[in-house]
């Protein structure tokens, strides 16, 4: 051997290809293995955490409170929902928009019993529509529909709560806060714009859908006496003065961002437009004020607070070929439908 020290490298080389590196790979694979084998692990209790927060189970029965007599009735979620999407929302409309509220009233149900315990005492929930969700029950509701359509439309009703069955809207895997409401007037509102205080959620964006003034709830007027708006005013606000006689004695000083009244001044006070809505009776905040003789006249668009899902624009989708799942993630912003 011409240089005994290249035929040492040689054999250190040769040792360390055959023994070393595949005892280094090996242990590196182990490593990745176990890596693996964690992450697999942390996956599986994921999905079972998982699944316990959406062990819908618990909800199977729902505790009503009837507003009116003080009752508790006891029913089964989807007996419960057929009473509310048949108070909420007109037999007539497409079976898409039925079912659309379906899984809104459903999901909104369950993010109550989540989130707002105690609201009602022992109750889950309530049948009033300005509290939680308006409820019918079956023979009411029946009394109200000609005899020829009762069991077409009640039909239409159980078959969107059924095959929806189990279906809610959720955000980042949690049930949603769903609101809904009568007519948008062409745009949706921020919560925060509507509750004093009211936080505003990521899923409920201001949006726009056509076809809503196809509908009798989308505009209104409410005239009242001068003497009349000053009495009702004055119970809220006693030291409210407005001398007609002025020049913009009824002003509109702001409009949210969607085009409805924030505030109005009368005369000497300025006051909220959802105060001003619930004051005079108004449909929505989306109003003009006109004095007219002894008159002041409202002129009204959309019904209801505004904020997510509207039902005559879910009728109006629908109407134009959307589906279900198409309609609640138009109003509700970057939400999945899942099923629980
Ligand atoms: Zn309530």
């Amino acid at each position: 051997m011409k240089n005994p020290s290249k035929f040492v490298l040689y054999i250190m080389i040769f040792i360390l290809i055959i023994f070393v590196l595949p005892a280094i790979c090996t242990k590196r694979m182990k490593k990745t293995k176990a890596k693996e084998n964690e992450q697999n692990i942390n996956k599986q209790i994921d999905n079972v955490k998982e699944k316990i927060k959406h062990d819908y189970s618990q909800y199977g029965t729902i505790k009503l409170l009837h507003k009116e007599s003080g009752q508790i009735e006891e029913l089964s979620i989807d007996k419960y929902l057929y009473g509310v999407v048949s108070a909420e929302m007109p037999a007539n409309y497409e079976d898409e928009a039925l079912k659309a509220q379906a899984v809104a009233a459903r999901t909104y149900t369950i993010y109550q019993i989540s989130n707002n315990k105690g609201k009602h005492g022992d109750a889950d929930i309530c049948d009033e529509s300005t509290c939680c969700q308006a409820w019918i029950s079956k023979e009411e509701r029946m009394k109200s529909w000609s005899e020829e359509e009762r069991e077409k439309n009640w039909n239409k009703i159980v078959s969107a709560v059924n095959s929806t069955a189990g279906q809610i809207i959720t955000y980042k895997n949690d049930a949603i806060n769903a609101f809904f409401h009568s007519n948008s007037g062409g745009k949706t509102e921020l919560a925060s714009n509507v509750w004093i205080g009211g936080k505003d959620f990521p899923y409920l964006q201001s949006v726009e859908t056509a076809g809503e003034d196809n509908y009798s709830q989308y505009s209104s007027d409410v005239t009242i006496l001068k003497t009349d708006l000053i009495d009702k005013l004055r119970k809220e606000y006693p030291d409210i003065q407005i001398n007609f006689e002025e020049n913009e004695s009824i002003k509109i000083l702001e409009y949210t961002k969607s085009g409805r009244v924030k505030t109005v001044k009368f005369g000497n006070t300025e006051i909220a437009g959802t105060k001003i809505r619930s004051i005079v009776g108004l449909k929505s905040t989306n109003f003009s004020i006109k004095i007219e003789g002894e008159n002041v006249i409202f002129s009204v668009i959309g019904y209801g607070h505004g904020v997510g899902m509207s039902q005559t624009g879910a009728d109006s989708m629908a109407k134009s070929g959307s589906n279900y799942e198409e309609i609640l993630k138009h109003f509700y912003t970057g939400v999945e439908i899942s099923t629980i």
